[in-house]
């Protein structure tokens, strides 16, 4: 529910500045449904007011009036470096509905806009509002996407591109920026009311607890820690970790330059302006540990309303040290599933870092791989198994396979169950950026169909839909490596 702080440089009231002729670019009912929108046969609102609203032209639809529209102020470091006041620089928040909070990105310019234009491109929009609510559909904790709206107005990044505004939404979208902000300037007021609200809303499970404070750090931690095993193991690559970009609940958010996995590279970088590859696919764990430690500085005050200074570092230092085991266990869990093993082996880790290993040497598709490994027959030979045609080094996987076929029969493993299983796990269908883009080309020419179709796809990705296999398949190899960058 929507932040309530107020006074100070908190927030900023403020309507969002309107764009000319807006259209409907892309609009999810499923999240219409969610939020109790009706919705005619074409599954877009029956109250066409809902254009303007999502468009920041206007704040009322026939049912609802969103009286109090509003921009925080959050801090936060980015690429590891301290970068003091940064957002909300083109978010506004509208307003909650059915429990949700509803911010339109790219409304126009806010106190905190700094030399930006507050709005956001075509381009970005669509890449946001495709990734929110496949990652969704992916079981990923994610904000999600109710609708991009489009318009003429020019906006400048390397070229001369058009705005959309997209509206997402979430139950909450405070990050480790507005810990740090407070934290940041001292003031332990606004600190402590945040922190207040985030359990009174959103983690009621601290209420009743003495050290009420440690107790959300420690969660919002294994939120997070969770979070990110759940991004290695579906290969998400996120971009720009920076702590402004890191949720209080856990949540996936602020989707730029991310990628999936394609060829599968341990230290893939999805951002093209991440030179150094600080949030390459394998450092995205020890960068959330990282975030979770500037969250921790940020908290130091508020333990120290209760504890000497003494305690409160170490309670804080402690509970930050669970980070690599709640992380490694969730991690675990996560890829025996997508093995489809169900019990619990010593050597487990080993077997999964083995396969990441010959993956990585092989620079094989992550996803195909994956869900490819469940038609694995336990009955037949080595040699019989295709995917190992995929892998350069032969003898690498069939000594892989042999192993792994030799664990899976120590448990009693049944094909077609374990089959089953791991298809619930291991997507068909991810948003690869070579279909985003396509979508976003069509976009540009004013075709919007196929921002649709892969939103129908990708709504279920675990189907086998048999109309869409092409959309299954890697990149050709012309589009193996598109560039993503932070220009948005
Ligand atoms: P990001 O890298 O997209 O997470 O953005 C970092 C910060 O810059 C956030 O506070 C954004 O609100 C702000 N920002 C990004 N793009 C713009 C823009 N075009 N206009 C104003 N602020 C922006
Ligand atoms: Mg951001």
């Amino acid at each position: 529910m929507a932040f309530t702080l107020t006074g100070d440089d908190a927030i900023q009231e403020l309507q969002p500045s309107p764009i000319p002729e807006p259209y409907w670019v892309a609009f999810s009912s499923s999240v219409a449904k969610a939020l109790k929108i009706p919705l005619n046969n074409d599954g877009y609102p029956q109250d066409q007011t809902w254009l303007n609203v999502l468009a920041g032209n206007s704040l009322e639809t026939q049912s609802q009036k969103f009286s109090n529209p509003i921009s925080t102020v959050y801090s936060g470091h980015q690429f590891g470096v301290w970068a003091g006041q940064l957002g909300d620089g083109r978010a506004i928040l509208l307003g909650d509905i059915a429990d949700q909070e509803l911010q339109l990105k790219g409304a126009g310019k806010t106190r905190y806009s700094r030399m930006g234009d507050g709005r956001a491109v075509l381009r970005s929009s669509i890449r946001e509002f495709l990734c929110s609510e496949a990652m969704h559909a992916l079981g990923i904790p994610s904000s999600r996407a109710l609708s991009i709206v489009g318009s003429k107005l020019p906006v400048l990044r390397e070229t001369l591109e058009t705005a959309a505004v997209c509206a997402r939404i979430a139950p909450s979208f405070i990050r480790v920026g507005h810990f740090e902000h407070f934290a940041s300037i001292q003031n332990i007021v606004r600190l402590k009311e945040l922190a207040d609200l985030l359990i009174e809303q959103h983690y009621p499970e601290c209420r009743n607890i003495k050290d009420l404070y440690i107790d959300l750090f420690q969660k919002i931690c294994a939120r997070n820690a969770k979070l990110v095993a759940q991004w290695q193991a579906i290969g998400f690559c996120h971009g720009v970790l920076n702590s402004d970009n890191i949720s209080a609940l856990g949540l996936t958010i602020d989707y730029g330059p991310f990628g999936f996995l394609d060829q599968f590279q341990m230290d893939h970088i999805c951002n093209h302006s991440d030179q150094g590859g600080r949030y390459a696919y394998h450092r995205q764990p020890q960068i959330m540990h990282w975030n979770m430690a500037c969250l921790a500085s940020a908290f130091i005050p508020l333990l120290e309303l209760d504890h000497s200074e003494e305690e409160a570092q170490k309670l804080l230092t402690d509970a930050l040290g669970e980070f690599p085991a709640i992380y490694g266990q969730a991690w675990q869990t996560l890829f025996r599933q997508k093995l489809g093993l169900s019990t619990v082996q010593d050597d487990d880790i080993q077997l999964i870092e083995r396969l990441l290993q010959v993956m990585h040497d092989s620079r094989v598709d992550f996803t195909t791989l994956f869900r490819d490994l469940a038609n694995v027959n336990t009955s037949k030979p080595i040699s019989a198994i295709k995917l190992r045609n995929d892998f350069l080094d032969r003898d690498a996987i069939d000594q892989w396979l042999a192993d792994y076929i030799d664990r899976l029969k120590a448990e009693s493993s049944l094909d077609a169950d374990r089959r089953q299983k791991m298809n619930a796990v291991n997507p068909k269908y991810i948003l690869r950026n070579h279909l985003a883009q396509a979508a976003i080309e069509m976009a540009q020419r004013q075709d919007f169909s196929e921002i649709a179709k892969l939103l129908t796809i990708l709504e279920r990705p675990f189907d086998e839909q048999e109309q869409y296999q092409e959309y299954a398949a890697p990149p050709p190899p012309d589009l193996e490596s598109i560039e993503v960058s932070c220009s948005s």
